[in-house]
């Protein structure tokens, strides 16, 4: 689209203290994106801290779902691990912004033709079945997915209790395959990292 005009304010990132020139283009038919007084007066981030923002956000979403990004690699991994019945198995479900995990154990593993997995027990918003690519078959574009166990997921369920939140600083910690010593749970229920010792 043709760019009209273009502004320029030199600003300070209001992340790493750089100074760095914002630009602002008016575009043919769609006009500035902010009033130029709101563009120059407002306070952001210099291109290189919003990549770095932009790759956290990415690697966050990517530990919450335990690095099953993709509902075709779970399916996959049950296609070469066939669920059975009472194989522990993990719903997360990220209502509101929260980090919730439920440990579920197989019911069903193949329910009808379409091979449905079926477990013991549903989170609230999900139900308790699910394709095998981890969506819930009630809301497949939900919320709430099924996923393969984890080792680190496995231990914090025993110590824990079957149903867990996690902070993301743990969320970070469960990626990076730390020990059961790394975490503790508060009196809400949730799991985060253990604050070093004063
Ligand atoms: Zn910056």
């Amino acid at each position: 689209m043709e760019v009209l005009e273009t502004i320029t304010r030199e600003k300070e990132c209001i992340r790493c203290g750089a100074t760095f020139t914002a630009t602002m283009e008016k575009l043919a038919l769609l006009g500035w994106p902010e009033r130029p007084s709101e563009f120059k007066r407002r306070k952001e981030h210099c291109p290189d801290c919003k990549q770095k923002l932009r790759d956290e956000m990415a690697e966050k979403s990517k530990n919450a779902v335990l690095g099953w990004t993709d509902f075709d690699a779970v399916k996959e991994h049950f296609k070469e691990n066939p669920p059975q019945k009472g194989d522990p198995l993990i719903i997360a479900s990220f209502q509101y912004h929260t980090n919730e995990y439920l440990r579920v154990y197989v019911e069903v593993p193949e329910h009808t033709r379409q091979k449905r997995i079926i477990v013991n027990r549903g989170s609230t918003y999900g139900g308790s079945s699910f394709y095998r690519s981890g969506q819930s078959t009630y809301h497949p574009k939900g919320q709430t997915r099924l996923l393969p166990d984890h080792p680190v997921m496995s231990e914090l369920f025993k110590a824990f209790g079957g149903r867990l939140s996690l902070t993301d600083d743990a969320l970070a910690a469960v990626s990076r395959g730390e020990g059961i010593e790394s975490f503790e749970k508060d009196r809400l229920g949730v799991v985060s990292l253990k604050k070093p010792k004063p």
